[in-house]
């Protein structure tokens, strides 16, 4: 017999051990470039708002008058929780994403979750890709479909899984794969994809937590990665997308036709079984998303993503492929992203040191993510402490 407290010290050990253990920052408020982290003034490069949204005062004034509203929905969406300011942000929603409706979710986390519930289950398959996001799996493995997954944005091996699947029987097949990869800034391979589930009758379903508000085609600028591939509604029917991200708010949606939309309101359990939106985030989000609408910030954060690239070339820094916001670097082990992380702190720089499990075992990384709202200096002098904690922590190691 274990007691709960020995079951929990040994675990802890273990993590501590393996150089994995997590703790919280605690910052004075939500952080713009620059935060207070645990009394300290730091510039930050880990945040995902890339558009520097949550921290703009219209925004932050629309949640204050939408709070006006209740400070609560008081209920779920379907019982008495349902505003007319959700029904506006849907709207809108439909609107950016160029789908004809949209449906909120509480969390990114609970959209997956029960997008992927309410469309399959037993005797179906969820095709993934190995480096989707945690919701996407776990969404995957509450249904029980059966789960098959890939290498990372290999075409051939997702193919070779959809013709897997598709001789398994006639079920459903859902390929559930993330826009921009979190953890990588790389963008899937969307248009192979889509083209791939026309020929095995699958489903595509697109997160574009780090895709929506950043990227998008001419005609719907902020769509988010499905968009940027050239993906209609037809082609990408399942596109779901973040408000805490680059909206900088809070909560989640899926966009689709109105039938998946009218489907999901019945059968997605996450959406039904939970309190609504709060009106003041609602009230936020609508006022983000009109920003994101009329304002350049997107050519202002290709402008900045260029920059860092441009500078971190000629540093010789060993940057990865992508062209997103999320610019990682890999080091590999624990104990130097943590060192190189501590070292950044020291000279005023927040940076996420991420770690397995949330990247595979000898990936670990600096995750850099830039904003809008960064000033050209600021990513000059975030550059420059890296070169000098890169080369100190080579020197001690
Ligand atoms: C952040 C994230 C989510 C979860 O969204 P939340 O609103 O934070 O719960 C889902 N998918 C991906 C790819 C993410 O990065």
């Amino acid at each position: 017999m274990t007691s709960l407290s020995d079951f929990l010290q040994a675990r802890l050990s273990e993590r501590r051990a393996q150089q994995l253990y997590r703790s919280h920052k605690t910052l004075a408020a939500a952080p713009g470039p620059v935060a207070l982290v645990d009394g300290c003034e730091l510039i930050t490069f880990s945040s995902n708002d890339y558009l520097g949204l949550a921290t703009r005062p219209e925004v932050i004034a629309a949640q204050q008058r939408g709070a006006a509203l209740g400070a609560g929905a008081t209920a779920s969406h379907l019982v008495n929780g349902h505003f007319e300011i959700h029904q506006q942000l849907q709207h809108k929603i439909a609107e950016v994403t160029g789908r004809e409706a949209a449906l909120l979710f509480g969390s990114g986390y609970m959209a997956n979750v029960g997008i992927i519930n309410a469309l399959v289950g037993r005797g179906d398959v969820v095709v993934q890709d190995k480096l989707n996001h945690a919701s996407l799996i776990d969404g995957g493995l509450i249904s029980g479909a059966q789960l098959l997954r890939f290498a990372h944005s290999d075409v051939a091996a997702l193919e070779r899984q959809l013709r897997r699947a598709r001789a398994a029987g006639d079920g459903k097949i859902l390929l559930a794969v993330d826009g921009v990869y979190s953890m990588d800034g790389d963008i899937a391979p969307l248009a192979e994809m889509a083209a791939l589930c026309g020929k095995y009758d699958a489903w595509l379903m697109v997160d574009e937590a780090h895709g929506f508000g950043v990227t998008g085609s001419k005609c719907c600028p902020c769509a988010g990665s499905a968009a940027a591939a050239g993906l209609d509604q037809d082609s990408a029917p399942i596109v779901m997308g973040t408000l805490g991200k680059a909206a900088g708010n809070g909560g989640a949606f899926v966009a689709g036709s109105q039938a998946l939309i009218d489907y999901l309101t019945q059968f997605a359990r996450t959406y039904i079984y939970t309190t609504g939106m709060p009106p003041a985030v609602a009230a936020g989000c609508l006022r983000a998303l009109e920003l994101m609408q009329q304002e350049p910030l997107r050519q202002t954060l290709d402008q900045r993503i260029d920059y860092f690239r441009r500078r971190a070339a000629v540093l010789q820094l060993p940057l990865q492929q992508s062209t997103s916001a999320i610019q990682p670097l890999v080091l590999g082990c624990e104990q130097s992203v943590l060192a190189v992380a501590e070292q950044l702190r020291n000279s005023g720089y927040l940076v996420g040191a991420i770690r397995p499990p949330t990247v595979p075992a000898g990936t670990a990384r600096l995750r850099i993510t830039l904003s809008a709202a960064h000033s050209e200096a600021q990513i000059e002098g975030l550059l420059r402490a890296l070169v000098s904690a890169l080369r100190s922590v080579e020197v001690t190691a």
